[in-house]
């Protein structure tokens, strides 16, 4: 066994991929544990023109360290095509050109370990001890970002099958949905964007398509300033200090900052609706059900899906040869983790209490961390599982870490006030 490690991280997505890369310059013993052999980003959803939503200059560390080796300008300078990229005027780039950016930066990290799932991690009363590719690595503090699992409705578990499944994995899967009848459940952006390549024929022509969603109406993601302020690294802050109930409302206002349809995609999907309808009047008969919640399914040798529609206070019902799900993804502990989160403080519901470095004392003895990323909407907002405070998140564990403030994690005041101002702020502003 080699020497005990300062931190062990658990996933090398891009939250983790972060702190890597912030860690890089310090004194500090890090490994970063990636089980997959080569490095991707949600590669089940990496379908043709899948835009980015998330601005490229909040990448891995260019908010918190411009100056850092692994930034998104670096990447393009490298590949020498910075001349062409600005000159392409991309107002969101290809969630494909991130992810091969990311692949770049954890290739390039030393610290970066792929082909390394974590198995097992227990408590020697010193260390944390990690069973990782059938060996064991010692270390003293924990990062995990192991991602989220997909949300799979519970009247649908019994029925998941090629025919039935969440659409996280379709674009690794052999799809075929010609002439057949489609229900994509789910009217977020994941599902716009599988009802866009049904009607582009990316997976054969369908016979009909039916779009189920709760929502009022196919709402728009809302990325206009002063909504993209809920993701600064101030409203993070505040945000963590109100109490539980206040912050439960707020994530519920604040839904389609996060979850809505980017303009682009709506008006691509309407335009091939029109187009479909009126102008080449051919298609696959399509419905789009909003207000609607599934409620039941069953399979009798095609799916029969309940729905309420809760617009009238009616339910309805609709047939399909496949189902589709775009339900979104829920917390997930990452299994080796379960023994030790059990001795963790939490909440009522059951999760983590993190501080404002995202991380938890271990009760064992010595000062031990566990850092966890991507598990605390609940209690520091919506932009927990969003890519824009990456960076930021990144830098308040480094600093928590190293014990220094290694990296600025603050920003000069501007004239939004989300919480009533001390004199000293005053003063400062
Ligand atoms: C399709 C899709 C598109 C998105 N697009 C955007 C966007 O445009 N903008 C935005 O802000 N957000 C976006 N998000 C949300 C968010 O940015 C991503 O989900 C992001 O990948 C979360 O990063 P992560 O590091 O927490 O998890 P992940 O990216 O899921 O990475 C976790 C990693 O941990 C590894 N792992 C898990 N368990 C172990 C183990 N036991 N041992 C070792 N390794 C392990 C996994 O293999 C994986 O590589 C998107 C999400 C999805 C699903």
């Amino acid at each position: 066994m080699t020497a005990p490690l300062d931190l062990a991280g658990i996933g090398a997505g891009p939250f983790n991929l972060a702190v890597a890369a912030l860690l890089h310059r310090q004194p500090v013993n890090a490994r970063f544990f990636e089980a997959k052999a080569q490095h991707s980003w949600h590669p089940g959803m990496m379908l043709p023109q899948a835009l980015l939503q998330t601005s490229y200059l909040k990448d891995l560390v260019t908010p918190v360290d411009p100056t850092n080796p692994y930034s998104f300008l670096a990447y393009l300078v490298e590949r020498r095509r910075f001349y062409a990229f600005v000159n392409a005027e991309q107002e969101a780039i290809s969630r494909q050109e991130f992810a091969d950016y990311l692949a770049w930066v954890a290739t390039r990290l030393p610290s970066v370990q792929m082909n390394s799932a974590v198995e097992s991690v227990e408590d020697t009363g010193e260390h944390f001890r990690l069973r990782v590719a059938g060996q064991d690595v010692l270390s003293r503090n924990l990062c995990v970002a192991a991602g989220k699992r997909p949300y799979v409705p519970e009247c649908c578990t019994a029925h998941l099958s090629s025919q039935c499944f969440h659409a996280l994995g379709i674009a690794e899967q052999d799809v075929d949905v010609r002439g057949k009848r489609v229900a994509v459940i789910g009217g977020g952006q994941t599902g716009a964007e599988i009802v866009l390549h049904l009607l582009d024929n990316t997976w054969g022509r369908p016979a009909a398509v039916n779009w189920v969603s709760r929502r009022s109406n196919f709402l728009p993601l809302d990325e206009t300033p002063f909504t993209n302020d809920w993701f600064t690294p101030d409203y993070a802050r505040d945000f963590q200090q109100l109490p539980q109930g206040r912050r439960e409302q707020l994530l519920a206002e604040q839904k389609l900052a996060s979850d809505g349809i980017s303009p682009v995609t709506l008006k691509a999907l309407y335009q091939r609706m029109y187009r479909l309808a009126h102008v080449d009047e051919q298609g696959p008969d399509l419905a789009l059900l909003p207000k609607r919640s599934l409620i039941a399914m069953r399979y009798t040798g095609h799916y029969g899906l309940s729905l309420h529609n809760s617009l009238v206070d009616q339910d309805e019902f609709v047939q399909a040869d496949m189902v589709i799900l775009c339900t979104g993804l829920s917390d997930a502990v990452p299994v080796c983790m379960a023994p030790l989160l059990d001795q963790l403080e939490c909440d009522e519901a059951g999760r983590p209490c993190l501080d404002g470095a995202f991380g938890t004392d271990w009760p064992g003895a010595g000062q031990r961390r566990i850092y966890l990323l991507n598990m605390a909407r609940h209690s520091h907002g919506i932009a927990e599982p969003n890519l824009s405070l990456s960076a930021w998140r990144a830098a308040c564990v480094v600093n928590d870490l190293v014990g220094r403030a290694c990296y600025d994690t603050g920003q000069a005041p501007g004239p939004m006030q989300w919480t009533t101002r001390t004199a000293q702020q005053q003063a400062v502003a």
